[in-house]
């Protein structure tokens, strides 16, 4: 596929982890990828350097995604650089733990910040911007269904994702854009790993059926699956990608 012809996909959050592995695949489909990330910027290159090395065609770009000004210069970015937007993967997340009672006012912000109002700004942008025939996946988490202790935060701003998600694919009807959200259960990256103890993690790594750890390239794959052409006809829904912990 010539560059000028190629899709190009937008993925936030794409330095390390599940957005990484997202970005990856994207770019083995076919799809020109615009690595974002806050602060990691020389994780972001790694990335798009280990992309160029497999033939594939990648930027970076940083852009806190809670700042809507900054968002709007991605987009600009993607466009000026491969032409235009054809999908965007909401990625970018952080997770706060803590009881209720417990919780700081700086991490209720925190993540209201990034994963509501950084998914607003950016599916805002895509709704204006994408092209026609578009794909917009947004990651929620399991977390939006099993509801444990100390996710109260975390969780909330996920069933706000997946209201967003399935207000904005009727929203968008007649534009030949869908809309869907992956929500990954336990996966090996810095955002689960972090402050858990090996017994935290050999525990919630046996509570699916399949009694593992997701891999970051697990999720990829049904990401890949609604960006690409097999996915066309999935709209307004949450894939629960979790080896069915729930
Ligand atoms: P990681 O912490 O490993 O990676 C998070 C990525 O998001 C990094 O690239 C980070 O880059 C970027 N990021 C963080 N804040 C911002 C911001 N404000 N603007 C732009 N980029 C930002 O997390 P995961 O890969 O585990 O998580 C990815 C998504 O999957 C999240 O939405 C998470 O909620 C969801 N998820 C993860 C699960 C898991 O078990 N891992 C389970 C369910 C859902 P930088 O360092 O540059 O900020």
């Amino acid at each position: 596929m010539s560059n000028a012809s190629k899709k190009v996909a937008i993925v936030t959050g794409s330095s390390r982890g599940i957005g990484a592995a997202i970005a990856e695949r994207l770019a083995g489909d076919g799809f020109a990828v615009v690595i974002n990330y806050a602060g990691s910027a020389a994780e972001a290159e790694a990335v798009a350097g280990k992309i160029a090395q497999a033939g594939g065609r990648a930027i970076t770009a940083q852009a806190d995604v809670s700042d809507a000004a900054a968002v709007t210069h991605m987009f600009d970015a993607a466009e000026s650089a491969f032409g235009g937007v054809d999908v965007l993967v909401n990625n970018a997340g952080v997770m706060r733990l803590a009881a209720i009672a417990d919780a700081d006012d700086a991490a209720f912000d925190s993540q209201i910040a990034i994963n509501l109002k950084g998914t607003f700004n950016t599916l805002r942008e895509a709704a204006r911007r994408l092209r026609h025939g578009g794909r917009i996946v947004n990651l929620s988490s399991s977390q939006a269904g099993l509801l444990s202790p100390t996710y109260g935060i975390y969780a909330a701003t996920k069933a706000a994702v997946e209201a967003l998600t399935h207000v904005l694919a009727k929203e968008l009807r007649g534009r030949n854009l869908t809309v869907n959200a992956v929500a990954p259960g336990p996966t090996a990256t810095k955002l689960f790993l972090d402050g858990k103890t090996p017994e935290v993690i050999d525990h919630l790594a046996k509570l699916p059926p399949l009694e593992r750890l997701g891999q970051p390239t697990d999720v990829a794959a049904a990401v890949s699956f609604l960006a690409g052409p097999d996915g066309g006809w999935i709209n307004g829904q949450v894939l629960r990608a979790n080896g069915g912990i729930i």
